[in-house]
């Protein structure tokens, strides 16, 4: 059976694979593009997320959204996701086990949607692409996997709560178009020379 990101939702919205499931209100499976060429990973869902059923529409998502903004994108131009789909409780981190149980969701997700970049959002997105890295050390700095880009980055939350990260995380987003771009004219075996990759957002 061919899969969809409608398909994909739909199934997490009935997900009780983790003991996330008896805290949420709503399922959060993510909002965007599903042909968007950037999507921003973050954790999971939050009070105001688990309320509307839609990632990063509290504070943090407002500021995402400032920063998309600075970049020259919208957040219909690209895709948000959480590495898990139900609200922990109190907004603790999710654990191991439930970002396992949570994982085939992401998995699918990012396969359907195929995107060039991934941007990391805090500690838990990271860890699947960055084992062991620490933020401090690697945020802004972006790692080539394939065809794919993948740009770790502090969590929104953290230069709220962290004002002296916020002109961290606003200069490691002003250089995501120069990244992508480097990406394009990279001397990879992987773009024959008549067929530039282009990205339509820059
Ligand atoms: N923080 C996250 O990691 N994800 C959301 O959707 C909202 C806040
Ligand atoms: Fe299912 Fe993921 Fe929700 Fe757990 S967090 S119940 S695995 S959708």
């Amino acid at each position: 059976m061919v899969d969809s990101l409608e398909k994909v939702a739909a199934e997490i919205a009935v997900c009780e694979k983790c003991p996330l499931h008896q805290g949420r209100t709503n399922t959060v499976p993510g909002a965007g593009r599903s042909d968007a060429d950037i999507m921003f990973i973050g954790e999971g869902p939050g009070f105001h997320e688990d309320r509307q059923g839609l990632p990063f529409v509290g504070a943090s998502g407002k500021f995402l959204e400032e920063m998309l903004n600075s970049i020259g994108l919208t957040r219909e131009d690209v895709f948000i996701a959480n590495v898990v789909k139900c609200r922990p409780p109190g907004n603790r981190d999710p654990q191991s086990d439930e970002i396992e149980a949570c994982r085939e969701y992401l998995d699918r997700q990012i396969e359907l949607i195929d995107p060039k970049v991934i941007v990391t959002l805090g500690r838990f997105s990271m860890a699947r692409y960055f084992p062991n890295a620490r933020i401090s050390k690697i945020h802004g700095q972006a790692k080539k996997i394939g065809n794919r880009l993948y740009i770790p980055m502090y969590h929104p939350a953290a230069a709220l709560h962290q004002p002296s990260l916020r002109a961290t995380v606003e200069a490691d987003f002003a250089r995501i178009p120069e990244l992508i771009e480097q990406m394009g004219s990279a001397s990879g075996e992987e773009q024959p020379p008549d067929e530039p990759e282009q990205l339509s957002l820059f």
